[in-house]
């Protein structure tokens, strides 16, 4: 589904799309769980008058096993929504409907700088603070086009009210400071602040963050389609804030628009999980709703866009991305249209399950029509149906296009419509999607009261019905209902919102070689503009309030004033999961006994260590087509079918597991994975051992295809996730672990798989892939984990298992592989990759202990320290980047990372001076910050894990209760004199053979000065 990009104000730390899509965390929980009785949900009654509100409706959901609240404040009229499930982990959310005219990214600064202190907690950014003060699993702020929230989520009861101050006092009681503007939003600033004489410069955290967003083609190209398509209204700025536009705003402007839009009367609350609800009601009463009147929020209403007459087309320029294809094979065409308003609940339902049909797979119309030709790079990531909007949008896009294959596009889109309109979908595609839908609905994922509070947000903004949208089961039942009523039922569907809709925009988009140039002219008019009406008095006194800032930037707050968990507040105990180990057959397979909801989920990892090392390198092009090619029974096209009516789909990803143990060693293989409700679990066996079986990839022409689609994925999105690129690059000149996985996920797989493409023909590359696949899919490879309801046995699974073919002389346990990577040097190995984007990501790593030695837990400790105390107000206060921080990576890697970064060489000396940072300063560290630091710690150790997830990291890398419990007390018993001691062994007499360092970004960085440092410029064209 394609989502409006939201701006979110941290960094969203994904992982790489070809990394391991399970996060990393293991199963604990933290104390203080409220039981179910404690909660309070069943003393409410419709009608009933509670602390100012309203009860007006309660509806259980059963699709969910959700109880639904629905309260209303009877003064100012602000929506309140409680969705009560017996969930531990809790959801608290403040949404604001926030509808900008400009594209001075009022709302998105505005969101900033609320979480810069309040009159409660009048210090200087308290949200960042919190981060290390709390046990919360998910704590951010958000912007979308026209609305602003605040969710958090923790399963800490203290933890839950704590947050939910902050956040309420943030939102409605936010100082609001000059200084803070200047900060998160936008300045002139001297190059040098110290020195009136030089130059003046824009700075500020917004301004960089959204030049570091438009940076990524993709964003040009959406913020592009949503202000041509929805023109007339706010849809038609951009709310995150125009880098040339953000300088217009002043700090007046955006005290009035917090004045405009946070007001009780414009305002959502949202709360989610097993907490009692009545307390925080009397809170939210008490301490800020009553304390206002109702003020009509009709300034905030968003009127449905007036709809065309005929259609319209739009070319815009972009970026040239020196990592993908050639210049001219950079075009991108998309075809958009206008479709339904939001608040049709069963119309939204069902414009979504009809582009799904059009678009996914290889049985979906638009992918017969549009991918096969192969005269694309497939689908752009802005593909599918939007309906973040007032009014929902259909886009199709297709990247890496010639601009002579515009017209034909055009006409086979047209010519795909009119084909579906006189014949409909395939009775079995139509199957497929409904089962993916079902399934979804008992497929629980690790955020569910936040996922449920994103998907009702949009609709909740323009007052749709939630209760309807929440009841899937009779959405789906209605559709199905429909269809069997009138047999053209969809095709009616497509002919309405398709070929009669003239609210439909082509928009093209094509690389020009002076974007660049042109967006640093345009920066340096704009700044020309703003300098020359200075008198050299409004010089002066720019250079005084930038003083005044930096000063405030320096100065010690006294965070006591702020609430904190204590270390009280954290179970020493690791809970243990119900767990059988056996052997089926040659299989050591791990069974996890836990309520699935009736899915079965199973992951098998076959070992790769047999492979040479050329053939491991073409694992990940292996991953990607090897369920895409058909089988020796099926065609590709059956087999997809039959995937996706009887499973979630056939995973296959690269897997290197690193090891507990000794550094530079790790388990190579090959993760696949599936689940199915359990009476489908017949079909995906028999769809792996298709799999396993299969004699012969000889599909030519379909493989080059799949290649074009797989080059263009991997080199799409570099940018936005450019600081896990540089880590991993930066750790890779390290760790023989990381090296491995930068060769396979990260930018030295990029050149790789353009080097193979440029040298070998696709025969035989396709051979070499049949010749992997035959020696890797054979059951002596193989070790399995199933996750499943306690009552399931294991007799369809052991049968499974005993037909797949077994040739392999393996031994798939302990299939460890260690590797040396460098060897002793007298400089820092250091590369420059070059990206042609205006801001950097710099890294920097040193090699320290594996997960299990004594000084690991210290060195966690000691990352998030330095995160939170150094390296975050030098990198993103002081010097404007978005984030930046350091972490210690599971094979024992300290990363320093900075993330769309205005410096490269700068940042590197930040670095480079932590350890004398750490000399200075931690004998004065108090026993609350060592506190705060390893809360940070704990948050990731103890995020939930859904029901398939349970037991994942002992199956993935051998965590078990006992290792996780060691691990636990070692992180509790971490000291300051423990952090003493690894900065004196890692930071301070750091080997030069165990560093190395990373600058992703444009070219021409300087490091001719760099004493001790060795650096190669990579191109990467
Ligand atoms: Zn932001």
């Amino acid at each position: 589904m394609m989502l409006q990009r939201i701006l979110q104000l941290k960094p969203n730390v994904r992982s790489l799309k070809t990394v391991s899509r399970y996060a990393y965390s293991s199963q604990a929980v933290t104390k203080q769980a409220i039981p179910e009785e404690t909660s309070d949900i069943a003393t409410f009654k419709v009608g009933e008058k509670i602390h100012g509100f309203s009860v007006k409706d309660i509806q259980k959901i059963s699709e969910f096993n959700v109880t639904a609240i629905c309260l209303l404040h009877d003064a100012t009229k602000a929506e309140y929504l409680h969705l009560y499930r017996n969930d531990n982990n809790n959801v608290f959310s403040v949404n604001f409907r926030t509808t900008p005219m400009d594209s001075t990214g009022l709302p998105h600064i505005l969101e900033h700088t609320v979480l810069c202190g309040s009159q409660l907690y009048p210090v200087r950014d308290p949200f960042f603070k919190m981060l290390n003060r709390s046990l919360a699993t998910f704590m951010n702020a958000m912007t979308g086009s026209d609305f602003t929230m605040y969710p958090f989520s923790t399963q800490n009861y203290s933890d839950y009210r704590n947050l939910q101050k902050i956040y309420l006092d943030a939102a409605f009681r936010p100082n609001l400071n000059q200084t803070d503007f200047m900060q998160e939003g936008w300045r002139l600033e001297n190059v040098d602040p110290k020195d009136k004489n030089t130059d003046l410069i824009i700075k500020g955290v917004v301004y960089n963050e959204m030049k570091g967003a438009f940076s990524e083609n993709e964003s040009i190209l959406q913020q592009k389609l949503q202000n041509v398509i929805l023109p007339d209204h706010t849809y038609g700025v951009c709310s995150g804030g125009d880098p040339l536009k953000i300088p217009d705003l002043t700090w007046e402007a955006l005290k009035q628009f917090h004045k405009d839009h946070y007001h009780p009367s414009n305002c959502r609350i949202y709360s989610y999980g097993n907490f009692p609800l009545i307390p925080t009601l009397e809170y939210v009463n008490s301490e800020y709703l009553r304390k206002f009147e109702y003020q009509n929020p009709k300034h905030t209403v968003v009127p449905s866009q007036a709809r065309w007459d005929k259609p319209k087309k739009e070319h815009v320029l972009c970026r040239f991305e020196n990592m993908r294809e050639p210049f001219e094979q950079q075009n991108s065409l998309t075809i958009a249209y206008l479709m339904n308003d939001i608040t049709d609940i069963y119309e939204t339902f069902l414009l979504q399950f009809v582009t799904e049909l059009l678009i996914k797979g290889p049985n979906a119309p638009f992918y017969k029509s549009l991918i096969e030709p192969n005269i694309s790079g497939g689908f752009t990531p802005s593909t599918g149906f939007d309906s973040q909007q007032r009014d929902t949008i259909f886009a199709l896009g297709l990247q890496g296009l010639k601009v002579e294959n515009f017209e034909k596009i055009e006409k086979l889109f047209d010519e795909t419509i009119d084909s579906v309109i006189a014949s409909g979908f395939q009775e079995q595609h139509i199957e497929s999607v409904l089962h993916r839908y079902e399934l979804g609905l008992k497929h629980e994922s690790a955020n569910f009261g936040l996922n449920l509070l994103f998907g009702l947000t949009p609709t909740w903004n323009h007052n749709g019905d939630l209760i309807m949208q929440l009841r899937c089961n009779d959405l789906i039942d209605k559709l199905k209902n429909q269809m069997k009523a009138n047999p053209s039922y969809l095709q009616n569907v497509v002919k309405k919102y398709f070929k009669d809709n003239n609210h439909r925009l082509v928009l093209t988009m094509s690389p020009d070689k002076e974007y660049e140039q042109k967006q640093v002219n345009a920066e340096k008019e704009l700044i020309s503009s703003k300098v020359k009406p200075l008198s050299d008095q409004n010089k002066e006194e720019i250079f005084k309030k930038c003083l005044q800032l930096s000063e405030e930037q320096a100065k010690i707050d006294n965070t006591s004033i702020l609430p904190t968990l204590s270390m009280n507040d954290i179970s020493s105990e690791v809970p243990r999961v119900m767990k059988d180990k056996k052997k089926v057959g040659p299989v050591p397979t791990q069974v996890f006994k836990v309520d699935t909801n009736g899915i079965t989920y199973f992951r098998g990892i076959l070992s790769t260590s047999q492979l040479s090392p050329e053939q491991q390198m073409m694992l990940p092009l292996l991953s990607y087509v090897i369920t895409k090619l058909g089988t020796d029974s099926l065609n590709y096209r059956d087999f997809d079918s039959l995937v996706n009516r009887k499973t979630a789909g056939l995973g296959v990803q690269t897997h290197i597991g690193d090891s507990l143990y000794q550094l530079h060693s790790y388990e190579p293989g090959l993760l696949i994975s599936s689940y199915c409700l359990n009476h489908n679990i017949d079909y995906m066996w028999d769809l792996w051992s298709q799999i396993f079986n299969l004699s012969e990839l000889k599909d030519v022409a379909r493989f080059e295809m799949l290649v074009k689609l797989y080059m263009s994925n991997l080199t799409h999105g570099v940018a936005d996730s450019g600081h896990l690129y540089a880590m991993l690059a930066a750790q890779g000149l390290v760790s023989g672990v990381a090296y491995q996985k930068d060769l396979l996920t990260g930018l030295e797989h990029i050149s790789y798989m353009k080097r193979l493409v440029k040298t070998s023909n696709f025969t035989a590359i396709l051979t070499e892939l049949t010749n992997v696949a035959k020696i890797l899919f054979d059951k002596n490879n193989l070790r399995c984990s199933l996750n499943i309801l306690p009552e399931n046995d294991l007799q369809s699974f052991e049968d499974f298992v005993n037909k797949l073919p077994g040739n392999s002389m393996n031994q798939a346990e302990s299939a460890y592989t260690t590797t040396k990577i460098w060897a002793p040097t007298d400089s820092v190995n250091c590369h420059h990759h070059v990206l042609n984007v205006p801001v950097n990501y710099c890294s920097k790593s040193i090699l320290t202990v594996p997960y299990t030695h004594q000084d690991y837990s210290k060195l966690q400790v000691l990352s998030k320290l330095c995160t939170s105390k150094f390296l975050h107000p030098e990198l993103r206060e002081k010097q404007g980047a978005y984030g930046g921080g350091l972490k210690l990576s599971m094979d024992g890697v300290l990363s320093f990372y900075s993330y769309r970064d205005p410096q490269n060489t700068q940042t590197l000396d930040t670095f480079d001076n932590t350890a004398k940072w750490l000399t200075d300063n931690l004998s004065n560290i108090t026993e609350q910050e060592v506190l705060e630091a390893k809360l940070g710690v704990f948050q990731g150790v103890d995020s939930p894990v859904p029901p398939g997830a349970k037991g994942l990291n002992e199956f993935l890398y051998g965590l078990d209760t006992d290792i996780l419990q060691r691990h636990r007390a070692a992180l509790m018993a971490v000291n300051i004199e423990g952090l003493k001691q690894v900065t004196e062994n890692y930071l301070i007499n750091c080997d030069i053979s165990k560093t190395g360092k990373v600058v992703l970004g444009p070219k021409n960085m300087d490091t001719t000065d760099r004493a001790e440092e060795l650096w190669t410029v990579v191109e990467n064209e």
